[in-house]
């Protein structure tokens, strides 16, 4: 590391609260040292109401570019000079990158790092019917990122209490004005017959909720009686590495069911797009920081 810092090292860096276990450190500086690019990359604790002042900071020090995390997603939207496509109709941006003349731009590579991911398993969602289970900050980025790279139809099924579904009710809202060759509903999760209905009739069945996931770990949403062969199975979910959902399709010869690591691999290989100009080694950084 002593050798690889000079005066010239551009810093890249994480914003969010909290962030002592991320894994975004190690991944970008081993792929700046594995690229030759004279960079480094660390992790700043910001609570939410620091986030303003942690972005007019990180300008001042002329980062080369920041990644954003948890609480601080959407706030930071709102002190960027611009926003992609995307991540205007998300709401909320993870990947914030620097022009030459200082201007920030706002990036959310959530969905794109899906996206990928489907792509990798030879699923492509163009032309393709989905179901969305959640409408939190995962099920937004994945809704907006298929809609734009051509989905057919989007169905979302949230629970019907709480503040996911209005969320959910205005995703389907901005994705009816901008994108509106898709077709996009929501209905609440609680009503079955709707779901074993749409989950019938799509392509593609994503889980974006927290169930799955640890402490929810072994639980599942669908009745592993609506997989069928032509199904695409995919979870957001990575810890663990198999949810129940994705075991049961496997168990039920479904056409693919995937995983969410690769998701969360292949969102910061897009990061590291924007921010460089140049691919992560994806296979080593699959390999040594995700296997
Ligand atoms: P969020 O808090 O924004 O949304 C949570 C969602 O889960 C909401 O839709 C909520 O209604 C739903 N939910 C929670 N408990 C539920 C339950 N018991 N039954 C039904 N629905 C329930 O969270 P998020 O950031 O959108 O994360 C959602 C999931 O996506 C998490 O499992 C997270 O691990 C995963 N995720 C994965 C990646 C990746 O790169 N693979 C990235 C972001 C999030």
């Amino acid at each position: 590391m002593e050798s690889r810092i000079s005066g010239h090292t551009k810093l890249y860096c994480l914003i969010g609260s909290p962030v002592g276990h991320s894994g975004s450190p190690a991944m970008y500086n081993y792929s700046f040292e594995r690229t030759g690019i004279d960079a480094a990359y660390l992790a700043f604790n910001i609570p939410l109401e620091e986030t303003e002042k942690a972005v007019q900071a990180l300008k001042t020090l002329g980062v080369g570019g920041f990644n954003v995390t948890m609480p601080d997603k959407t706030a930071v939207a709102s002190y960027l000079d611009a926003l992609s496509p995307a991540a205007k109709l998300i709401g909320a941006c993870n990947t914030v990158t620097v022009g030459e003349d200082g201007k920030l731009t706002g990036h959310n590579t959530d969905g794109m790092g899906f996206v990928r991911n489907l792509h990798e398993h030879g699923i492509e969602v163009k032309g393709k019917r989905l179901v969305v289970l959640g409408a939190g900050g995962a099920a937004t980025a994945i809704c907006v990122q298929a809609a734009l790279d051509g989905a057919a139809e989007i169905a979302i099924f949230n629970r019907g209490q709480g503040d996911f579904f209005p969320n959910g009710q205005r995703t389907v809202e901005k994705l009816r004005q901008a994108v509106p060759a898709c077709r996009a509903s929501i209905t609440p999760l609680e009503d079955k017959d709707a779901l074993a209905r749409a989950v019938a009739d799509c392509d593609i069945l994503v889980n974006a909720t927290r169930v799955g996931m640890k402490p929810l770990d072994g639980e599942t949403l669908i009745d592993p009686a609506l997989f069928r062969p032509e199904l695409v199975v995919a979870d957001t979910v990575y810890n663990p590495r198999e949810t129940r959902m994705i075991q049961e399709a496997k168990a039920a010869g479904c056409r693919a069911a995937i995983g969410g690591i690769g998701m969360l691999l292949w969102q910061g290989v897009a990061a590291f797009k924007l921010f460089t100009g140049k691919d992560m080694p994806a296979q080593e950084v699959l390999e040594k920081f995700f296997s």
